[in-house]
């Protein structure tokens, strides 16, 4: 949504511009008028996923604001819930391909014994905020920060997933949570 604000060089898009140039935080404010804004556009009224949004409290509450002053439905929320640990053995096991930008994991079969990618046969390289020291602040920053916001959720709008799960088992497991609350949208959700 930031970049496509940016793209469209509207008066946010702009001040966004200008901020993540000079390497600055796009503020609380500024991402909630440009969430708000596009939920009002008729592209968003039969719903949509947020990913990466709400990511503080301020934020969360001023969404549910927003939902109910446009006699819009509670978000529903999902919680992919990860441990620590595991967080951090995937993804300093994470390795990417400079060339094709394939991701891949050193346990997956797909990776076998090589370390060349699968698709162009680059060297894969690791990224450097893999590191361990860099994921574990972004860990803390997100437990501080966007962790309190789980208990504004505690009712049936909250779907807490195993995230630990596979891929697939994740996958079945939010569409057998979400599908009975998404009746009437198109398949496939
Ligand atoms: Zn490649």
């Amino acid at each position: 949504m930031l970049r496509s604000e940016v793209a469209e060089g509207s008066e946010l898009g702009r001040a966004v511009s200008e901020l993540l140039s000079n390497g600055q935080f796009v503020s609380d404010e500024l991402v909630n008028r440009i969430v708000v804004r596009k939920l009002q556009q008729p592209d968003y009224a039969g719903g949509c996923l947020l990913d990466g949004y709400p990511r503080t409290v301020q934020q969360a509450e001023y969404l549910e604001a927003f939902l109910a002053s446009a006699g819009k439905p509670h978000a529903h929320v999902v919680h992919l819930d990860v441990p620590n640990e595991v967080i951090l053995a995937r993804l300093t096991s994470r390795l990417h391909c400079p060339n094709c930008k394939q991701i891949f994991n050193m346990s997956a079969e797909t990776l076998g014994w090589t370390s060349e990618c699968s698709e162009c046969g680059s060297i894969l390289e690791r990224r450097s905020d893999d590191r361990e020291d860099v994921i574990l602040s972004r860990l803390r920053t997100y437990h501080e920060l966007t962790g309190p916001i789980l208990a504004l959720y505690t009712g049936e709008n909250y779907h807490r997933i195993d995230g630990t799960l596979s891929p697939d088992d994740v996958f079945h497991a939010i569409q057998q949570r979400l599908g009975p609350c998404l009746n009437g949208l198109p398949a496939p959700y």
